[in-house]
């Protein structure tokens, strides 16, 4: 071990040296103690080098050495800039050392191999402020720096992060103290950062969402992470949505949770306007189908908890079709929206009412306890009563009826499908008995209804595979006994269930939409049928075709007529077609126009089964008919029944008081014909001449030209 011998410049030898910075007794135990002090230097980690006033090193410890890599010996009276920190000159630590001498001097000082050094300098003077010497004592800090520089490069970093944030960022203490935030936070709020130093994070939280952030942020202080949605008040007291996420961290021994909140008011608002299209019904805003469903199910849920009854109502109203038909779809649109309101007018709070499809709308009457029949009854009743309304559709006017059709919780279903089946086949039995009625679910519609699928679906297939056929029944003049006309009757041959008639498969077609195809292929096979009837030389009559109502009601019925002609080369004046009184008096104006055109066309009309619907005479007057069909009803007791025998009397009077012919259907006996013969009727239909026939025996019997 080298110890250095220091001596000062303005003092000389030993004494000197060693007479002012230990209080020691004697010189040499100066001299032993700072001999030991020397060594102890050389025991530290440290470089440390001591130099004079001309910077000429005087000491230097081993770690200074093996940094320098240089022995002493070789380096004493060296100016230390040269050897190690190599610099052009002193350190300006150094050179403030000397000016100010006593107090230490700290700077870092970085080598040419990129090492930095933590200086320390010390300068010592005598007790007339002469300089002696600096201690340097230096610390590689090389790699502490490295990190403080990285730290303070990661906090620039997040500080300009936090401050372009596009959001609101916060520390909070485990008070809700606010201890960091962004200007975000200013701008949101419009505190300032005295205000918000003494505000409480939660008191900028929307009150009603203060619990749920307390929780929230107590739940990020116990396990670390957390998100969230609240409302924070703004700075013009309105509210914004924000979605935050919290995470905890430690730092000085305390807890913080650190949060970053994004505007999601936008958002939030195009999520509620999509879940809200997904939940309503455009047109009319009430809930959809879909929001139906789940209304449905929480209310089929709270009845069962607590043991309450629930009824679904299905309203169907009653031919629409026809107002749309009619007024345009605008104007039907239009009813539907002013249907809706007056629905929800006549609702109890708790009932929920949706628009279903179409014309179709849905009620749940929830929380009926005690006589639920005549609760629901009295909302039925208030449904038709405000449907049936006269509607103002821009100067015109429209009225409506409804058909109701009800089932109950949990007499009739446990679950929402079976409910609405229930109270669509109830809603169903209430068109069948003549519409603008409410009915009561009872079990044996369910076995109509899925009877009613199964054969929707048979007469689709027994469309497409021929099953379908057509009949003729003549009709007779009764002057003459000619005939002078047959009426075309559909059959249906279906592969299991034998022969069967209109009655069992009209009204489902009918209901389905089914019946315009049908329709269609009758027309058909009646107009190939009057092409063969006519090439093999047979004397051509006139041949009725029945119309339903759907059929009726098509838009392009007359085109489709037109085409079908043309298509088989046949004149609409070998066809006569047959409309229901109901079916004309649905909607009389449009009737008359879409009747004239077909009597323009040089086709023949009828009024099917006359005296079962309402007919009103001054329609009667202005529709360009030909013929009045006398329903069968009133012809099978008319040999007894004097009733029949007026009215049967009355409506041929009146049919010819408006130059229309009257035949009468059903005729089956002698005494009947007799009847009708008297009074005046011109022709008959019935078994009692014949029964519908085949093509080929209807071409028998009538007989060539
Ligand atoms: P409708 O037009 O009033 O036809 C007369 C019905 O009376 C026919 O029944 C016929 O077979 C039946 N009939 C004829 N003479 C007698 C009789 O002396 N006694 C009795 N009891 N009945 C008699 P059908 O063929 O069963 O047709 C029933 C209804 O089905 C028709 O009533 C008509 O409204 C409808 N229909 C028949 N064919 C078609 C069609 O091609 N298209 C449409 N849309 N409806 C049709
Ligand atoms: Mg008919
Ligand atoms: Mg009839």
């Amino acid at each position: 071990m080298t110890v250095a011998m220091v001596s000062g410049q303005s003092m000389s030898g030993e004494e000197q040296t060693l007479r002012q910075p230990l209080f020691l007794a004697s010189a040499r135990e100066a001299q032993e103690t700072l001999r030991q002090l020397l060594n102890a230097c050389d025991a530290l980690n440290h470089p440390v080098f001591i130099h004079d006033h001309e910077f000429r090193i005087r000491f230097a410890n081993q770690a200074y050495l093996s940094r320098a890599e240089a022995r002493l010996d070789d380096i004493l009276g060296t100016p230390y800039w040269r050897v190690f920190p190599r610099s052009e000159g002193p350190v300006p630590s150094c050179l403030r050392a000397l000016r100010q001498g006593g107090e230490e001097e700290v700077e870092d000082i970085t080598t040419a191999s990129g090492e930095t050094f933590f200086c320390r300098a010390l300068a010592i003077k005598d007790e007339q402020g002469r300089y002696l010497y600096s201690v340097h004592v230096l610390e590689d800090v090389t790699e502490r720096r490295r990190l403080e520089e990285e730290l303070r490069r990661e906090r620039a970093l997040t500080d300009a992060t936090i401050k372009c944030a596009p959001g609101v960022f916060y520390v909070i203490d485990r008070q809700y103290r606010f201890v960091r935030w962004n200007s975000y936070l200013n701008r949101i709020t419009g505190l300032s950062n005295e205000v918000l130093r003494k505000t409480s994070s939660l008191d900028i939280v929307h009150p009603e969402d203060r619990p749920l952030i307390a929780a929230k942020v107590k739940e990020v202080f116990r396990i670390g992470y957390e998100e969230a949605e609240a409302r924070l008040i703004t700075v013009d007291k309105g509210v914004r949505d924000f979605s935050f996420t919290g995470q905890r961290f430690i730092a000085n021994g305390a807890i913080y949770l650190a949060g970053f909140g994004t505007d999601i008011t936008e958002y939030k608002r195009a999520r509620n306007r999509l879940e809200h299209l997904a939940t309503h019904d455009r047109l009319t805003g009430l809930p959809n189908r879909n929001l139906f469903f789940d209304r449905l199910q929480h209310g089929l849920d709270t009845a069962a908890r607590h043991g309450q009854q629930l009824a679904v109502l299905f309203v169907d109203l009653d031919n629409f079709k026809l107002i749309n038909d009619s007024f345009g779809h605008q104007k039907g649109d239009l009813l539907l929206t002013r249907v809706a309101d007056n629905l929800q007018a006549c609702m109890r709070k708790q009932d929920t009412v949706s628009r279903f499809g179409g014309d179709e709308f849905t009620v749940i009457a929830e929380d009926i306890r005690e006589a639920p029949e005549d609760i629901v009854a009295a909302t039925a009743e208030r449904i038709l009563q405000e449907v049936a309304v006269c509607y103002d559709l821009g100067g015109r006017q429209a009225t409506l009826s409804a058909s109701v059709g009800i089932a109950f919780y949990p007499r009739d279903g446990k679950d929402g499908i079976t409910l609405l089946n229930c109270a669509d086949a109830a809603m169903y039995r209430a068109k069948e008995i003549g519409k603008n009625n409410y009915q009561f679910f009872a079990a044996e519609m369910n076995t109509h209804a899925a009877e009613r699928r199964v054969l929707e679906n048979e007469l689709r297939n027994g469309l497409a595979r021929g099953e379908l056929f057509l009949l003729y029944q003549p009709q007779v003049d009764l002057r003459s006994g000619r005939i002078i006309g047959v009426e075309s009757l559909l059959r249906w041959q279906h592969p299991q269930r034998g022969l069967l008639l209109p009655d069992e498969f009209i009204p489902v077609a009918e209901a389905t939409g089914l019946i315009v195809p049908i329709g269609e292929w009758v027309l058909r096979g009646v107009c190939e049928q009057i092409r063969e009837w006519s090439a093999s030389g047979m004397r051509l009559l006139p041949v009725a075709v029945n119309l339903s109502p759907r059929q009726f009601r098509q838009q392009e019925i007359v085109s489709s007529i037109q085409n079908i002609l043309l298509d088989n080369a046949v004149a609409a004046s070998n066809l006569e077609f047959e409309l229901t009184e109901t079916c004309v008096m649905e909607s009389p104006e449009l009737a008359t126009k879409v009747l004239q055109r077909l009597k323009d066309m040089g086709a023949s009309l009828s009024i099917d089964d006359f005296g079962t619907g309402y007919s009103s005479l001054q329609y009667l007057k202005r529709f360009p008919i030909d013929k009045l069909k006398i329903d069968s009803h009133f012809i099978s007791d008319l040999a007894t029944d004097p009733e029949d025998q007026a009215i049967v009397s009355a409506i041929i009077t009146m049919g010819h008081s408006l130059n229309l012919n009257v035949i009468a259907e059903g005729v089956e006996t002698p005494q009947q014909m007799e009847f009708l013969r008297i009074n005046g009727c011109d022709s008959v239909q019935g078994y009692y001449l014949n029964r519908p026939l085949s093509a080929q025996r209807t071409a028998e019997l009538i007989g060539l030209a």
